[in-house]
């Protein structure tokens, strides 16, 4: 068959080496979906499970993974520094603050300072 033809619908030389390889891994069960979570001292986390709200490390804001600010911004260079957490409390001991787009109630008692009577430690002060 011409050079071309087996381009276009060859597979890739290293497909046929690699498969093999990776059947054998999924079948001792070692090949398995893991998450990257940031647990609550800030250290990074292997979970089995997502984590159920996302993160930006840069701006230390926390929020849904559905949030509509969060997932515009993911093109943005968003992308690159996002983080995962188990849960509300992990990403409030890390010192994130909630997101005032998806988290009105969150954000507002956070918002209101350490004199309100809030459960966030206010590593970072609202401006
Ligand atoms: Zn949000």
């Amino acid at each position: 068959m011409p050079l071309s033809l087996f381009r276009a619908f060859g597979p890739p030389p290293d497909a046929l080496v690699r498969a093999p390889l990776l059947a054998g891994v999924m079948g001792k069960g070692v090949f398995m979906k893991t998450y990257k979570l940031m647990a609550a001292d800030g250290s990074t986390i292997i979970s089995e499970t997502p984590g159920a709200l996302g993160g930006n490390s840069k701006a230390g804001i926390y929020g849904r993974l559905d949030c509509p600010a969060a997932n515009s911004a993911l093109s943005k260079g968003y992308a690159q520094h996002r983080v995962f957490f188990a849960n509300e409390q992990d990403a409030i001991q890390a010192g994130y603050r909630p997101c005032g787009r998806c988290m009105r109630a969150e954000y507002k008692e956070w918002k209101s300072g350490p004199e309100g009577n809030g459960s966030y430690p206010w590593k970072q002060l609202p401006k």
